[in-house]
This record gives structure tokens, C-alpha cells and sequence, in this order.
């Protein structure tokens, strides 16, 4: 029987043997004897986990973690055991209520449930306890559960039970969650823009939400990291509400990407160049002030080079989705590209406009891809000729974008 500290000796005497076998001695490779293997060398890393979460919690009882130099006993494991804070939490808290839950560290050692549902029934116990009920907290019913449910149902569970003994309790734990979400945007150098922040479970969700579908790799080609797609689709999701807000002032010679021709102003950030300046242009939604030489105003806000609604509407119901090959962005998330700009004197004209998605309109302007029109009135892509670099510092005119 485990008991509330120091007690899980036996089991680790056991699984010694069970480590050994696994890892120095006789190794079974076929399926069927994998099949037998790994629950068990589940079994005894939960055992670990188990012995861990009980030496944590002793730890925490210490002051050596403020020594040196934590925030907190989590703080502490995040650092030095390489923990999520969410797995040191799991860990500190099977450890400070093992003795609330006998019965469910007896079921784990059998291998009847995981750690992380021992961690989950824990959570319970002091979560109880916070509302001060811990003398009534019984894990027989959670337990039983924890036998019948993946961890993922059972935690959906437990949610429910916490919901249902204490529904408004629960709710203000969620107005609690909500008042904490904070934000900071902080202006770096060079223009660089730093984000920081938190969100409530409810606001995490509605932002991954409309984040992850964006973020998705489009195609074989697309090499950029996880951090690099949620930053360009969160990118995609801002521009998506306030492209129609976007003001930039430029000048012609910056639009015709002349040397010596300044760079485009917009609000909130610095300068942006002419590639990004006929980039912005090219989508209707773009409020641009144009300036002469002299600096007089020559063309303010949308004229007839800009698409129209209805011709809008023309070119949605004609490309559906980004005309990259390989790519679904559908039609509302799309720019309209000018196949030749309309400042080298591409015409605002459906044969001369496809529906790009941010990602492959910033490749086209940028990147140093060019989309051409094929002759059976088809688009196809030409990757850049030159190497990256050459290609960017080329910019992206060229005979088609
Ligand atoms: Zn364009
Ligand atoms: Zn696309």
C-alpha cells in the first residue's frame, strides 16, 4: 500500500529490474511482445513520476529555490528539470496531495490510470481545498472515471464535476481568467514590434482558433517554422479586419520604384519600401495619397485604377480561391493582383487582375516570384532567377509583378 511520503520504495526496488531489462538486457522488438513491453515501461516511468512529484513537493517545502534565486518552487523545476509549467505544477501538486488520493496512487502504480490522470485527481483535491471542502473530497467516484476515460475526456470531465459542484464558483474562476488577459505592444528598433501577453482559456481558444488554420504550411515548398507561420498568420488575420483602414503616402517615383525615389509612409510604423508600397496598392482597400515632386497632393483615396465592388465580386466568383498553384486561401482572405501594375500601366481589368493570398501576394511583390498569364488564360509561376538574396535586392518588378 503507498502511503503519504517515502513509501513508493518497494515499487522503485521493482521497477529497477523493469528499467534494466528494458534498456540493457533483453530488448524485444516484435509487436506483439512491444504491445506487452510498453504499458509496462509506461508503468514505470509513471512510478518515476510518482517519485518525483513526491520529492518535489519536499523541495518546496524548502527555502532553496528562493536561494537561488526563483520566483517560485514551479519556477524553480521549469528551470532546472526542463518542465512546462503546466507538467512542474502537475507534478508539485500529485506531491502535496498524495495523501488525499491513496487509492488513485495505488490504481497508477497497478497501471490502471496514467500520471496525468493521478495529476488531474490531485488538481481536484486542491482545488477542494481552496473552496475549503477538502475534508469532504472523496476520489472514489473521480477514480472510476479515471479508469473507463482517455486523459483527454477525463479532464473534460472533471471540468464538469468542478462545474457542477460549484457552478458559480466556476463561473467567476472564469472572470477572474478573463480580467487577467493582458496585452503589451512594445515599439522596438528598427520598428520591430514586441508582443507580450496572456489570454483567458476561452480568448487562448478564439485566438488559436482563427490562428492555426491560417498558420498551416501551404505546400512543399513552405520551409518557414512554426513561430514564423503564427506570426504571418496573425499578420493575415489583422489585415483581414483593417486593410480597409490602411492609409499610405507615397510618392510617384517610390511607386514606379525609381532610384533615388523616398520610402512610402504609413500609420503606425515606419517607412515602408516600394515593393511593399505596390504590394498594399494593388488591393482596393488601400487609401494612398500620392505626391508629386514638388510634394502636392496629385491623387488622393481610390480612383478608377482601383478594382471596383462589382468587379471584385467578378474576380471572386471567377479564381474562388489564391490562384497559387497548390493553394485553397479562399477568395476574402485574397488581394487582387495586378498581373502587370497598374502603375506601368496594367489595366484595372479582369484579364489583368488574380487573386492572390497574403503569403504568395508578399512572394510575388518580395519574394521575387512572378505570376504570369499563360495562353489559355491560365496563371503559372516562375520562381525567382536569381539566388534569394539577388532576387530581393533585384526587387520584385520585373516583367509581371
Ligand atoms: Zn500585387
Ligand atoms: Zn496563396
Amino acid at each position: 500500500m503507498l502511503q503519504a511520503s517515502g513509501s513508493v520504495a518497494p515499487e522503485i526496488g521493482l521497477l529497477a529490474e523493469s528499467v534494466e531489462r528494458f534498456c540493457l538486457g533483453e530488448h524485444r522488438l516484435g509487436g506483439d511482445e512491444l504491445a506487452i513491453d510498453l504499458p509496462e515501461l509506461s508503468r514505470c516511468i509513471n512510478l518515476l513520476q510518482l517519485k518525483f512529484s513526491e520529492m518535489a513537493a519536499t523541495f518546496a517545502q524548502t527555502d532553496e529555490y528562493d536561494r537561488e534565486c526563483a520566483y517560485s518552487p514551479i519556477h524553480w523545476l521549469r528551470t532546472n528539470c526542463h518542465l512546462t509549467a503546466g507538467a512542474a505544477g502537475d507534478r508539485l501538486a500529485v506531491g502535496e496531495r498524495l495523501r488525499n488520493v491513496p487509492q488513485s496512487a495505488e490504481a497508477m502504480a497497478g497501471g490502471e490510470i496514467g500520471f496525468s490522470h493521478l495529476a488531474l485527481i490531485a488538481r481536484e483535491a486542491e482545488a477542494s481545498a481552496e473552496t475549503g471542502t477538502n475534508s469532504e473530497f472523496d476520489e472514489t467516484r473521480l477514480l472510476d472515471k479515471a479508469r473507463d476515460y482517455t486523459v483527454g475526456r477525463f479532464r473534460n470531465f472533471c471540468h464538469h464535476q468542478r462545474h457542477a459542484a460549484d457552478p458559480g464558483r466556476y463561473a467567476s474562476l472564469e472572470v477572474d481568467a478573463v480580467e487577467g488577459r493582458t496585452l503589451g505592444l512594445q515599439a522596438g528598433e528598427g520598428g520591430m514590434l514586441w508582443i507580450r501577453g496572456v489570454l483567458d482559456p476561452e480568448g487562448g481558444n478564439a485566438l488559436r482558433t482563427a490562428l492555426e488554420p491560417l498558420a498551416r504550411r501551404k505546400g512543399q515548398g513552405d520551409h518557414r517554422n512554426r513561430g514564423r507561420r503564427l506570426a504571418d498568420a496573425l499578420v493575415e488575420l489583422a489585415q483581414h479586419g483593417q486593410r480597409s483602414h490602411l492609409q499610405v503616402t507615397t510618392s510617384l517615383e517610390t511607386l514606379l520604384q525609381r532610384a533615388g525615389a523616398p520610402a512610402a509612409d504609413v500609420e503606425f510604423s515606419l517607412p515602408i519600401s516600394g515593393a511593399a508600397m505596390r504590394r498594399l496598392a494593388c488591393d482596393c482597400n488601400v487609401t494612398r495619397i500620392l505626391l508629386g515632386a514638388d510634394s502636392q497632393v496629385i491623387d488622393v483615396g481610390r480612383s478608377k485604377r482601383t478594382v471596383s465592388a462589382p468587379m471584385r465580386r467578378a474576380l471572386d466568383a471567377r479564381d474562388r480561391v489564391c490562384r497559387w498553384p497548390g493553394c485553397d486561401r479562399p477568395a476574402r482572405w485574397s488581394a487582387a493582383h495586378h498581373v502587370v501594375h497598374w502603375s506601368q500601366g496594367g489595366p484595372t481589368d479582369l484579364d489583368n487582375l488574380v487573386l492572390l493570398c497574403p503569403r504568395h501576394h508578399w512572394m510575388v511583390h518580395e519574394g521575387g516570384w512572378q505570376i504570369v498569364r499563360t495562353e489559355d488564360h491560365g496563371f503559372t509561376t516562375v520562381p525567382p532567377q536569381l539566388d534569394w538574396y539577388a532576387a530581393r535586392a533585384r526587387g520584385p518588378d520585373h516583367r509581371a509583378a
